[in-house]
């Protein structure tokens, strides 16, 4: 019977979960998926299986706010009735940080729980709760291996050209640099392009992570080059609710006149902005789209035009552009959105194929247009699990 790999995604109200089984020499396949929501509200749990059919749905009750150590028992509790017989080899992390020390996913133990600690500060609303979930499936399975895999790993391959910021030197020495996310959306593209098209794979090529959070990434022959975003997961494209790249004046105008403190700017940066903030009329693309209401149209507009900057920016990083690719909520489902970027560099030589584009791909370019350009569904739990199996090494 197939061992399993659970797979954690652990944000500030919910524990999102996959898990796979682990077959010889086959990828890692998904069973189940689901989320125990509300964590310190009124705590939800829902399981589908693969397939999509209900496994369960459950208010956890009115001994509610089980946090993420409450959530972790009760869901080791349920996969422990839900696997029968199989055994669970390992619990591979989300983690949004590994700073400059974790280039590749490593084992936890309490040293590397303490170097995870330290980056904190880097990651104030995402590693919390990511540690959370750690700390709280170690009190539950202490001997359980946990695997921790990071968004930002993928990014330490950049030359430290793309990664620097201009200020003063002991600044950047002290850890302030472009770290760059969405790298675990990232490595799964980059894997899968070998068999999608080989020159995609070994040139130069800008991956387009469009979801709530939304970034761009230039990879070359596989390795990531720069990405749009840098300290924080808050530069680069604006997204749902985030303001994207911004002249850092704005920032001292708000704290010198506007009497703003950095908690307030941090809920106008984070929470009040991007797509949200423009059209004052919602965070979800789809919304926008559906929408005839003027401000709706601006934040669409707003959001096309800085991918093609950026789009831009990156291709200028990698000396040329060979394939654009499209990926997450937006990239993989906003046709419209695709459209228009492409036709905005046509001059990077991109001929879109109208109808591939609108049927959703994989290939949306013509065939012979000078560059092609590619929609490819992101898998970032995949990855996690394909990460843990590997740090598990193959002598198991
Ligand atoms: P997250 O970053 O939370 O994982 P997703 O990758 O699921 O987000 O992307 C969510 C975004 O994708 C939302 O803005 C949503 O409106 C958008 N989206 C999903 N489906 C469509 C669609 N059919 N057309 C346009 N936008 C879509």
């Amino acid at each position: 019977m197939a061992d399993a790999i659970l797979v954690l995604n652990a944000g500030s109200s919910s524990l999102k979960f996959s898990v796979f089984l682990d077959r010889e020499g086959s990828a890692p396949q998904l069973e189940l998926r689901g989320q125990i929501e509300g964590l310190f509200t009124k705590p939800r749990f829902s399981a589908r299986a693969a397939s999509g059919a209900r496994l369960a749905e459950e208010d956890l009750g009115s001994a509610a706010q089980p946090g993420h150590e409450g959530a972790a028992h009760f869901l080791l509790g349920w996969l422990e009735q839900r696997l029968g017989g199989r055994r669970l080899l390992a619990a591979g992390h989300r983690v949004v940080h590994g700073g400059r020390e974790f280039s590749a996913p490593v084992r936890v133990n309490a040293a590397v729980l303490t170097a995870l600690e330290r980056l904190v500060p880097l990651a104030p609303l995402h590693q919390p709760h990511n540690l959370a979930a750690i700390r709280a499936v170690a009190a539950r399975a202490p001997e359980l291996t946990q695997v921790a895999c990071f968004d930002t790993a993928f990014h330490t391959a950049q030359p430290q050209l793309a990664q620097a910021f201009a200020l003063p030197r002991r600044l950047t020495e002290a850890g302030l640099r472009r770290y760059g996310f969405h790298g675990l959306s990232y490595e799964y593209i980059a894997q899968m392009l070998p068999s999608i098209d080989a020159r995609a794979a070994s040139g130069r090529t800008v991956v387009a992570h469009l979801g709530n959070g939304a970034s761009m990434c230039a990879i070359a022959a596989g390795k990531s080059a720069a990405s749009t975003m840098g300290f924080t997961a808050l530069d680069g494209l604006p997204m749902g609710t985030r303001c994207g790249a911004i002249d850092p004046g704005v920032l001292l105008y708000l704290l010198e006149h506007e009497g703003m403190d950095a908690r307030g700017l941090e809920k106008l940066l984070y929470h009040e902005s991007g797509l949200l903030g423009v059209s004052g009329i919602s965070s979800d693309m789809r919304a926008l789209l559906d929408s005839r209401d003027a401000h709706a149209a601006d934040a669409v507009d707003l959001f096309v035009y800085r991918i093609v900057r950026e789009l831009g920016s990156l291709a200028a990083a990698l000396g040329g552009l060979d394939a654009p690719v499209f990926t997450a909520g937006i990239g993989e489902n906003a046709p419209a959105i695709r459209a228009r970027v492409c036709r905005a560099v046509a001059w990077l030589g991109i001929e879109l194929d109208d109808s591939a584009n609108s049927a959703g791909g994989p290939r949306i370019s013509r065939s012979g247009s000078p560059a092609s350009a590619w929609v490819l569904p992101t898998n970032e739990e995949l990855m996690i699990a394909l990460q843990t199996r590997a740090a598990l090494g193959a002598g198991r």
